[in-house]
This record gives C-alpha cells, sequence and structure tokens, in this order.
C-alpha cells in the first residue's frame, strides 16, 4: 500500500539503519543511581519532543500519556517533567557530543556536504547566540552584565542580569545545514576566547581538514583567529566594519578613488538586487600584524513591492557590506565572495535563529535547577553534581534537528511528493503517536510484543 503520511516506524527504521539511534540512545548516562526511568528514555522522551516541535516541555508531559510513546521510548509508564529535570540535569555529556560527531560524520560519508559546494569547497560558519536571560534566577555558570531600566514609577535604575551564551560552529553550504559543535562562554570570559576554544577542538573531534572555508562575523577580525585558521588550513571570510578601525578606513579611502570592478543586478523572490563590488588585495590587517589581506566591498540597491493604499509600488534601500578574506582573487571571483558572505548573515537567521524560534530551543525549564543528584565530593561530604541540563538539552536538540533536517531535505519522497514543509513532516510524526492502535499485550504483560516493535 502507498504511504500517505510518514510514520514513525518509517523514520525510526530510516534513523536505525543509517544512524544507529537505538544503540545510541542505549549508551546514554547520568548520575541518578539505579532509575526506574532509563536514561536512554529520557533522551528518547526529549529526542522525540524536539522531533515533533513541541511548543513546551510541558507539552510533551501531556504526550507521555500516550501509551504507544511510553512504549516506543522504552519506558515501563509515564513521567513527568521532574524526572526529565532531575535526570538531565546530571546527564553525561560526552555520549552526547559523540553521538553529534557520528552523525555528522556519516552525513560526510553519505556524501550530504557534496551538494552545493561552493567552487568544490565545503563551508562553515562560527556564531554566537544569547540563550536565556534573566534577572532573578541564576546559576553558578551564569554570565552577568549591568542593565539600566525604568522601575514601575518610570525611575531609571541598574540591575544585574543573568544570561547564558555560546558559540557554534555550523555547516552552511549545502542545503542540510548541521551544528559541528557548540561551546559555551564561561564566567567573566570573552565570546573569542570562547570560539578560539571550540576552533581548535574542532578538528580533535573531527580531524583537519572537514571543512575548508569559514566565514565569520566582524568580531572576529583579530590576529589569533586568522593565525589559528591559517594553522588549520581554513580560509576565511570575515566581516569587516569599524571595530577594525585601520583596515575598514583604508579600503573605503581606496575604494573611494576608482570604479567598482563588477557591476550585476540579480533578481531574487521578488527582489532586485543591483550590486557593485569592488575588491583589492594586499592591504596591512593590522599596524601590529600587517600581514596581507584581500579586502572586498559591495554597495547593493534592494529595490522591492511596497502596498500602499492598495497600491504596489517599488522602493528601494541602499546597503553596504564589506568582506576580509584569505581566497585567493584568481581562483575566488568577488562575486563568490559576496555571496558567501551572505550565507554568514543567512546563517544568523537560519542557524541558531531558527532553533530558538521553531524548536522551543530557548525554554528555560533547567535553568537554575538546585534539585539535583548528589555524589560524594573529595572531602566526603554530599554535593550536587554540576548542572549539565541547559548543555544537555541543547545537545539533544542539535542531534534532534540535524536528523530530522536531512530526513526532510534528503530522504522522504512523500516530502518531494507532496511539497510538505519540515513543520509539516513533524506534525505527521507527531500525530502518528495518537493515532497509533493500542499496543497488544504480551503474555508477561509488559506490553512488548505489540504490532510494530519499540524503537
Ligand atoms: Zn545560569
Amino acid at each position: 500500500m502507498k504511504e500517505r503520511t510518514h510514520s514513525l516506524p518509517s523514520f525510526s527504521a530510516w534513523l536505525n539503519k543509517g544512524y544507529d539511534l537505538r544503540r545510541q540512545a542505549a549508551g546514554m548516562r547520568d548520575a541518578r543511581l539505579d532509575p526506574e526511568i532509563s536514561p536512554a528514555s529520557v533522551f528518547l522522551a526529549l529526542w522525540h519532543a524536539f522531533v515533533f516541535r513541541l511548543p513546551s516541555f510541558q507539552q510533551l508531559d501531556n504526550e507521555l500519556n500516550h501509551s504507544y510513546l511510553q512504549h516506543w521510548i522504552g519506558a515501563e509508564r509515564g513521567f513527568r517533567d521532574d524526572t526529565l529535570r532531575y535526570s538531565l540535569c546530571g546527564f553525561d555529556l560526552d555520549p552526547l557530543q559523540a553521538m553529534l560527531v557520528d552523525v555528522n560524520r556519516r552525513f560526510k560519508r553519505g556524501k550530504v556536504f557534496d551538494e552545493d559546494r561552493v567552487q568544490g569547497r565545503l563551508v562553515a560558519a562560527l556564531d554566537g547566540v544569547e540563550v536565556l536571560s534573566s534577572f532573578s534566577r541564576h546559576c553558578e555558570n551564569c554570565l552577568e552584565r549591568r542593565v539600566s531600566r525604568k522601575d514601575q514609577a518610570g525611575r531609571k535604575m541598574e540591575e544585574i542580569q543573568y544570561y547564558h551564551r555560546a558559540v557554534g560552529c555550523q555547516m552552511i553550504h549545502s542545503p542540510v545545514q548541521p551544528f559541528l559543535a557548540g561551546e559555551w562562554l564561561r564566567p567573566g570570559e570573552s565570546e573569542e576566547t570562547a570560539a578560539l576554544r571550540l576552533l581548535r577542538r574542532l578538528p580533535e573531534v573531527y580531524g583537519s581538514r572537514w571543512f575548508d572555508i569559514l566565514v565569520l562575523d566582524a568580531l572576529y577580525a583579530q590576529t589569533p583567529v586568522l593565525k589559528l585558521a591559517h594553522q588549520m588550513g581554513w580560509d576565511v571570510i570575515i566581516s569587516l566594519k569599524q571595530n577594525s578601525r585601520d583596515l575598514y578606513q583604508s579600503a573605503v579611502r581606496l575604494f573611494a578613488r576608482r570604479p567598482p570592478d563588477a557591476n550585476f543586478t540579480e533578481t531574487q523572490d521578488h527582489k532586485t538586487y543591483r550590486v557593485q563590488l569592488w575588491d583589492t588585495e594586499g592591504l596591512p590587517f593590522t599596524i601590529d600584524n600587517p600581514e596581507p589581506v584581500r579586502v572586498v566591498r559591495s554597495e547593493e540597491v534592494l529595490e522591492r513591492n511596497r502596498f500602499r493604499e492598495g497600491q504596489r509600488t517599488r522602493y528601494a534601500t541602499d546597503h553596504e557590506w564589506l568582506w576580509i578574506t584569505t581566497l585567493p582573487k584568481s581562483t575566488f571571483a568577488a562575486a563568490t565572495i559576496r555571496q558567501l558572505g551572505h550565507s554568514r548573515w543567512k546563517n544568523e537567521n537560519n542557524g541558531w535563529m531558527d532553533l530558538t524560534k521553531h524548536w522551543a530551543f530557548k525554554h528555560g525549564f533547567l535553568h537554575a535547577c538546585q534539585h539535583r543528584p548528589q555524589r560524594l565530593n573529595p572531602e566526603g561530604q554530599r554535593e550536587p553534581v554540576p548542572n549539565h541540563g541547559l548543555a544537555a538539552v541543547t545537545l539533544i536538540l542539535l542531534i534532534a534537528a540535524a536528523l530530522s533536517s536531512c530526513f526532510v531535505l534528503r530522504h522522504s519522497k512523500l516530502v518531494r511528493r507532496d511539497h510538505l514543509t519540515a513543520v509539516a513532516v513533524a506534525a505527521q510524526l507527531r500525530t502518528w503517536i495518537s493515532k497509533a492502535p493500542p499496543s497488544i499485550r504480551a503474555p508477561d504483560g509488559t506490553g512488548r510484543g505489540s504490532r510494530t516493535g519499540p524503537l
């Protein structure tokens, strides 16, 4: 019979055959002693919450009432978010990190990153994101900043705000754009420090030259980043803004004196870009590090339609972009540098932004969790284990997002036939849980032996 919608068994068959989900789940660990609900079930419960794109963790509570979901994730009974929280706070991050690496390695072997290579190269981007902010709740890993705001009487006051921030590295040239790894900023350190730590870790887990080109924000226009990229064999494209004052000004001065090196018009989704490009090699990076770099500048007039009082009119806005790059002019035209530079901007919109908007990522349900499993410290006193909740949830989300998007964009025939969005596929998988037939009890009464085996 022809399949009409996606079912959990077919999705899981794909996951188990290609990505060993069942074995990976069995390897999950947490700090609880002899728990009734296994870490594998906790992992799978949260994994399904993300795959189904449930709007909240309370919603997962409800879904766990379905005996079929319980059965599917290998739990003997339903459980509530307090069990999830208690387990995740003490979750071991190593198996999760290893799973994310394993998924990406399998993507590479399966030629997922061969699609849309840029002149044969693989492209990644690095970006930061803020996760959670609060004036009241905080934990030992929170970052702090002073924020002025107005109280109810309209008086200006200063208060300490607590927040978490991470940097993530993501593949961006191919339709499937998984994150490779993330790194949390530690209290008191800058985003660049966390980013450098992440970039040094990548070759250790993925091997050198996993990708060829790294696209970065203006914040990273710094000598240590250039040096590290050179050492790793990566080419870079970095946004150039006023924070790199000397280089920015010398590029702007130079380009003001001459006509553009290239001109073209590009039309995309009812938008027209009229682009002028300037391109130069050999500008000194900084006074302290006069290593010559190439700078590309794009002046763009964007025309689009606007509807006013029932009338469609065209209106135009001006935009300016500059990038520093180590890619040579002879093989990478300025138009390609512009295209790659803009893909980082897309990453801001599609990468972290997609996760925070469409995947309930900013959920603070684990933040500052005091109720955690205990362990003995070197002095023999009992103390709560370090809180890994936020890091564990983030990793599970990154794994779920990577696999779901690969399924939708590369595997599913139904997506192509019915032109389904990723959100529609998530809804079909979720609906399947409530439509699934009640399990046929096995003679031992455990519920194992239902029509379709558990995940
Ligand atoms: Zn915190």
